[in-house]
């Protein structure tokens, strides 16, 4: 008598299996889409990008010589896969970390691991690895990440010491994994950022070698609705370029 119950149980219960089948499967499907989303969300957010900001906002009219084209190939991540790098030059409000925040967004949402900080906090964190006597490990699990984002170069000169830091982390990258850098200065000021023309030559070397190098131009977006038109430092950068 028992016997029977247990396939009749068994059977009942596939077939709610297979009532349920259908819907389970799409549940499995949006599973594994926000599962996807997810981990893109995980990245976003481990990225420390200082504000969300979206390629798709940013205003090419407002920088009629930036090629709409090519910020949407960078979009595609492409060129992380090549370990190439792009370098964002420009005065300051014409929107580097803006488009530098898009491209590690795009990134992260194609499946990259991504790392954003200053150059400032980059030389920061060197130091404080080698200080500790670990600096290669901490540059080779920098290399673990396919995108790292440094901004806002050139605005804190860096001395002898953090310069030579600063090299490792370029030289290490090289060919290996990307790196997108802004920056206020022009290359041929960099010598002066640097404290070492040798050291900063090098570097761009490494850098430019495999990179798009976007030049942003005009006035600060931030001050597009005041009077103001000219920022101080702008005019000597345009003459710099
Ligand atoms: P930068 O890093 O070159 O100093 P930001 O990227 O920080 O400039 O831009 C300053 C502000 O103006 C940000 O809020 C940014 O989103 C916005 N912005 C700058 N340029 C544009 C643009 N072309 N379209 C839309 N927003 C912009
Ligand atoms: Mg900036």
């Amino acid at each position: 008598m028992t016997e029977p119950q247990t396939q009749n149980g068994a059977l009942v219960q596939v077939q709610s299996l297979k009532k349920y089948f259908p819907i389970r499967k799409g549940v499995l499907s949006r599973e594994v889409a926000s599962r996807e989303s997810s981990g893109s969300e995980l990245r976003i957010r481990a990225a420390g990008f200082p504000a969300r900001k979206a390629v798709e906002e940013f205003n090419f009219d407002h920088q009629p010589g930036l090629n709409r084209d090519t910020i949407a190939h960078l979009a595609t991540a492409q060129f992380i896969a090549k370990a190439q790098n792009v370098v964002l030059l420009g005065p300051p409000g014409t929107g580097k970390t803006h488009l530098s925040i898009g491209l590690g967004i795009a990134a992260a949402q194609h499946g990259h691991r991504v790392l954003f900080a200053t150059a400032v906090d980059w030389v920061a964190r060197l130091q404080t690895a080698h200080q500790h006597g670990r600096l290669a490990v901490e540059l080779a699990k920098l290399r673990r990440y396919a995108l790292l984002i440094v901004d806002e170069v050139g605005y804190i000169p860096f001395e002898q010491d953090a310069a030579n830091l600063f090299f490792q982390l370029v030289s290490t990258r090289y060919e290996h994994a990307s790196l997108i850098l802004s920056s206020n200065l022009p290359f041929s000021r960099w010598g002066d950022v640097f404290s070492d023309h040798v050291v900063a030559a090098a570097m761009i070397d490494r850098i430019v070698h495999h990179a798009d190098v976007l030049t942003l131009k005009g006035n600060s977006y931030r001050l597009r609705n005041t009077e103001i038109d000219t920022l101080p430092s702008h005019r000597n950068e345009n003459r710099a370029q």
